[in-house]
């Protein structure tokens, strides 16, 4: 990332291809660029190369090959498990035109819902409480026989809040609807089983996780029972035409297998660096306030959401960036518009306080040294901006 030795404390928004996964991928982007569909040689290699990849997802996930589905990106396993779901149901039945979700979903989630209530589809948007947790009196009203589908995010990308997604999936299927998780930033950080969260559908994002934009899942419980999302050649067992991109497929297959293994490790690591940065952010500045759980087990192991009141965030980070640091404020998609973030306002808090917000998302290769320097330029930054705007 250029000459100046950055401190990139913005993992929930992106990361880098690791070496590992840059490794696996080479080979499929110089020699062996086959069609996975040509039946000659080097397209059976590519073709064994996808279905490597498969395999490696189902491992991590805990499922079967057939029920992985490949695509470009978080965002389309989210719009396709939403959208055609709820098209299922309504050809099915005109009794189950509901989906159930969080005020706190991504926005992939959000945008998805107020496009299907624009095409006659009722959403109830279930609130959280203070720390980011689905109200579950709110979440047993709303969902009932007339929900086809409720989505819940496994892990919040602004806060960090792990939610009890097996029990809200259990609490579902008692009501008939289906469930779908977006586990974006949960997988690769957190354990995730799908059979042990007995979901319907599930989300992933390779670019979080060390693979190469470009490139996401969509775990479906039931492809016999799903419905294509681009008609074209017949990939992906006909659910998604379209020739596949091999090397962000090998890629993405090689990042799990490298997170799943590293899992334990990462964890244990990563959450000890993120305990160690709330409890200097917050003992050694006066008037700050962390968003999310601060219960380290409900809480994603790199997540650190902390207010500074009085502090304009994007001034902030504007700062930091001159001095070669990375955060961001809110998630990364609302930091383009300069909206007030809808996670931390669904969370109680005042637009300015909201607006004083920065989210530091460690990675698993951020090292003490780094973070202990990027918190001493915060504390200094904080005590400079806080002077100024006193005089
Ligand atoms: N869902 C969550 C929770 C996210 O954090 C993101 C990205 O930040 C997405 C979905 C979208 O993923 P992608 O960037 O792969 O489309």
């Amino acid at each position: 990332m250029g000459s100046q030795k950055l401190i990139y404390l913005d993992n929930a928004a992106t990361t880098g291809v690791s070496d590992e996964v840059l490794e696996a991928m080479l080979p499929y982007l110089r020699e062996q660029w086959g069609n996975p569909s040509s039946i000659y040689r080097p397209g059976r290699r590519a073709k064994a190369a996808v279905e490597h990849a498969r395999g490696q997802l189902a491992v991590a996930l805990g499922c079967e090959p057939e029920q992985i589905l490949f695509t470009s990106c978080g965002t389309e396993s989210d719009n396709w498990a939403l959208v055609t779901s709820m098209e299922l149901a309504a050809a099915e039945t005109d009794a189950r035109r509901g989906l159930v979700t969080s005020r706190i979903e991504h926005h992939a989630v959000l945008n998805t819902c107020s496009y299907l209530e624009e095409h006659g589809f009722a959403v109830t948007y279930v609130p959280v409480d203070g720390e980011g947790f689905v109200d579950g009196e709110a979440f047993d009203e709303a969902v009932d026989e007339r929900t086809a589908l409720v989505s819940v995010m496994l892990a919040n990308n602004e806060v960090g809040t792990i939610e009890p997604v097996r029990q809200l999936a259990a609490r579902a299927h008692e009501r008939g609807a289906l469930f779908h998780t977006d586990a974006v930033q949960a997988f690769a950080h957190v354990p995730v089983d799908v059979r042990a969260l007995d979901v319907d559908f599930l989300s992933i994002s390779g670019h979080k996780f060390h693979a190469p934009k470009g490139v996401g899942a969509l775990y479906c419980k039931d492809p016999g029972r799903f419905a294509p999302l681009l008609h074209g050649g017949g990939q992906e067992r006909g659910l998604r035409g379209g020739t596949e991109n091999v090397a962000g497929i090998v890629g993405i297959g090689a990042a799990a297998e490298t997170a799943a293994r590293d899992l334990r490790e990462n964890i244990a690591r990563m959450s000890a660096l993120r305990d160690h940065a709330i409890d200097r952010l917050l003992g050694e500045l006066p008037d700050t306030r962390l968003n999310g759980p601060r219960d380290g087990q409900s809480r994603l192991p790199g997540n650190v959401n902390i207010e500074f009141t009085g502090i304009d965030s994007a001034g902030l980070i504007e700062l930091l960036d001159v001095q070669g640091i990375c955060v961001s404020g809110g998630s990364a998609c609302s930091n383009n518009d300069a909206e007030v973030s809808h996670v931390l306002t669904a969370l109680g808090r005042a637009p300015e306080e909201a607006a004083s917000a920065i989210r530091i998302s460690l990675g698993d290769n951020t090292t003490p040294e780094e973070l202990d320097l990027a918190i001493d330029t915060i504390v200094a930054d904080v005590h400079r901006l806080r002077s100024f705007s006193l005089m």
